[in-house]
C-alpha cells in the first residue's frame, strides 16, 4: 500500500503489466511527495495507492463520454460482509489478508526487538510517544516539535486532562520519542529541551530508505501498550499512524488540534471544520495537525537514548523507496521554515511577473510561496505552492500579493502571525482577514516597498 502519490506509469522500470497485461498484475512506478523530495516506488500490481489531495487536477469527461456513462450497466451489491465471517472488530485485531495479515500482530511479533538495554515497561497507561520525523541535516522538523508540544501540554497532567487519561488511568507519564535513522547530537539536544525523557532509536540498513509497512512496525515495536502513540499531520505522519493503528487495532484521529474533558477536537475538510470524537481502548493513535501549536521548550533534561537491535521482515519491504530526486524538497523546507514568507497569487500577471516579489523576498530573507493558481498555470513549482494541497506554513510575516483568500488558500496560513494583503480589490477575502491591507497594483505597491528598504539600508 501506498499514499500520497502523484503520478503512476504502468510497466515501471522493469517493463512488467502495460496495457495488454492482465489486469491487476505487472508493476508499477509511483511518485510520491517525501519530506526530501519526490520519492519513487517500484511495485507489483495488484496494489492499493492513495493519491495525493491535489496532486491531480479533475478532468471532467467529454460529451460522449458523459453518454457513454450514462448508457453504462448498473450493477448493486448487498453491504459488503467482512472477509473470513470475522466481524469489523475480530478483524481489527486478529489479522485479515496481504500486507497488514501476513504479519504478525502484537504478543507474536516477531518484527524488532530490544537490544542494548532491557525492555522497559511499556504499559504505562499515561506515556505518550512521538514519532519524530527529521529533515535530511538531521534536525527535528518543526512539526515534530509542534506534536511533542502537543504531547506534553494537552497529554500531560500540566497542561489539563486527556481523553486517553479518562481510559487509561490518571496521568503521570512521559513523553518519549521514537526517530528512525541517524540521530544528530542536536537532535537529542532539541529533543531534550522539548521535553522528552527517552529517545527510542531506530537505525537498520532496511530501514534506511523508507517503506511505511517497515517503520511503522518498528515503530508498534517500541510503543506502549495503552497510552497515546502520535505523529504530525504530514504525509508522512498520516501513513505511519494508519499503519501503526491497524497493526496494533487502536482506534486513530487525524489532525487532532486538543483534547479536554469533551474528546478530541481535530480539523476536517482542509481546516474548515472540526469535528469531535472520543477514542476507546487502551491505545490511541494521533496525528496532529500542522501548526496549531506554537513548539514551546521546557527546563531542559537530558534524554535517555535506547538503541535497538531489529530484524525487519522482508514482507514489510514489498513498497520502499527506491530512489528520491531532491529538487522540490528544499524550496519546500525553505518555505515552511522561514520567518518571512511573500505570497503570490494570478494578481501577479503572468510568469514574468515576479520581479518585484523575489525582490522583496530576499530583502527579506524569507521565502516565496504561491496559490494554486500560479501553479496550475505553471507559473511556478508546486513545491512553492502554500495551502491545503500545498505547504502549510507559519511565518512571523506572511505578505500575501494578488491573492484573492480563497479557503483553500487560507488553510495553509492559518499559522502566520502577521498578515499582510496586497490587492487591488477591497472586498477581497485575504484584505478582509489581514492585520494591515494595503490597496492597490502589487507591482507598483511591492516595487515602491523594495525601493524604500534599499533606501533605508544605504
Ligand atoms: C481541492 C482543492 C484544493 C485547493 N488547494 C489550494 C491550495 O493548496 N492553495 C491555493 O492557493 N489554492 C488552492 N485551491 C484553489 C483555490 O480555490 C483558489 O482557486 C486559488 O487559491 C485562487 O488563487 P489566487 O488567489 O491566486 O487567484 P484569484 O482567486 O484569481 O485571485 C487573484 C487576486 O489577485 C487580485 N489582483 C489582480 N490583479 C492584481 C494586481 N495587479 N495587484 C494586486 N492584486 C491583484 C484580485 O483582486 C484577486 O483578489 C484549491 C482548490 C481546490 C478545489
Amino acid at each position: 500500500m501506498l499514499t500520497n502519490i502523484q503520478t503512476i506509469s504502468v510497466g515501471g522500470a522493469d517493463g512488467g503489466g502495460g496495457s495488454g497485461g492482465e489486469r491487476g498484475s505487472g508493476r508499477i512506478e509511483a511518485r510520491g511527495i517525501g519530506p526530501a523530495g519526490t520519492e519513487i516506488f517500484s511495485l507489483d500490481l495488484p496494489a492499493v495507492i492513495a493519491v495525493h489531495e491535489g496532486g491531480v487536477d479533475p478532468r471532467y469527461p467529454s460529451i460522449t463520454g458523459r453518454m457513454k456513462a450514462k448508457k453504462a450497466q448498473v450493477v448493486e451489491y448487498d453491504a459488503p460482509r467482512p472477509r473470513h465471517g470475522q466481524s469489523p472488530d475480530s478483524a481489527r485485531t486478529s489479522g485479515g489478508e496481504g500486507e497488514f495479515g501476513d504479519h504478525p500482530r502484537r504478543g507474536a511479533r516477531s518484527g524488532s526487538r530490544p537490544g542494548r538495554c532491557a525492555r522497559r515497561d511499556r504499559s504505562d497507561p499515561a506515556m505518550t510517544l512521538v514519532f519524530v520525523e527529521t529533515d535530511p541535516a538531521g534536525e527535528v522538523t518543526l512539526t515534530s516539535a509542534e506534536a511533542i508540544t502537543f504531547a506534553r501540554s494537552q497529554l500531560l497532567p500540566d497542561g489539563g486532562a486527556a481523553t486517553s487519561r479518562e481510559v487509561s488511568g490518571p496521568p503521570s507519564g512521559s513523553t518519549e520519542g521514537v526517530v528512525i535513522g541517524p540521530l544528530s547530537d542536536s537532535a537529542v539536544d532539541v529533543l531534550g529541551r522539548l521535553g522528552v525523557s527517552v529517545i527510542h532509536h531506530l537505525e537498520h540498513p532496511d530501514l534506511a530508505e523508507y517503506s511505511a509497512a517497515a517503520w511503522a512496525q518498528a515503530i508498534v515495536d517500541v510503543a506502549p501498550e495503552s497510552g497515546t502513540l502520535l505523529a504530525s499531520g504530514t504525509p508522512r505522519g498520516m501513513e505511519l499512524m494508519a499503519h501503526a493503528a491497524v497493526r496494533t487495532g487502536a482506534r486513530m484521529a487525524a489532525n487532532v488540534i486538543a483534547a479536554d474533558d469533551d474528546g478530541l477536537l481535530r480539523q476536517v475538510h482542509g481546516g474548515t471544520a472540526f469535528e469531535r470524537v472520543r477514542l476507546d481502548g487502551d491505545l490511541q493513535v494521533l496525528t496532529i495537525a500542522g501548526h496549531a501549536y506554537t513548539p514551546e521548550e521546557t527546563s531542559p533534561i537530558t534524554p535517555e537514548i535506547i538503541a535497538y537491535d531489529l530484524t525487519v521482515a522482508e514482507a514489510d519491504l514489498a513498497t520502499r523507496v527506491q530512489r528520491t530526486e531532491v529538487e522540490a524538497a528544499d524550496d519546500a523546507a525553505g518555505l515552511t521554515s522561514a520567518k518571512a514568507v511573500v505570497g503570490a497569487g494570478r494578481g501577479v500577471g503572468s510568469e514574468n511577473g515576479f520581479a518585484e516579489v523575489l525582490e522583496l523576498v530576499d530583502h527579506l530573507g524569507g521565502a516565496l510561496g504561491v496559490s494554486r493558481v500560479v501553479t496550475g498555470l505553471g507559473w511556478r513549482p508546486h513545491a512553492e505552492q502554500v495551502g491545503q494541497t500545498g505547504s502549510r506554513i507559519s511565518p512571523d510575516v506572511y505578505i500575501a500579493c494578488g491573492i484573492s483568500g480563497a479557503i483553500q488558500h487560507m488553510a495553509g496560513i492559518e499559522g502566520a502571525k502577521t498578515l499582510v494583503a496586497i490587492n487591488t480589490d477591497a472586498e477581497s477575502t485575504m484584505v478582509q482577514r489581514a492585520d494591515y491591507a494595503i490597496i492597490g497594483d502589487l507591482h507598483e505597491v511591492v516595487g515602491a516597498v523594495n525601493e524604500e528598504i534599499v533606501r533605508r539600508r544605504g
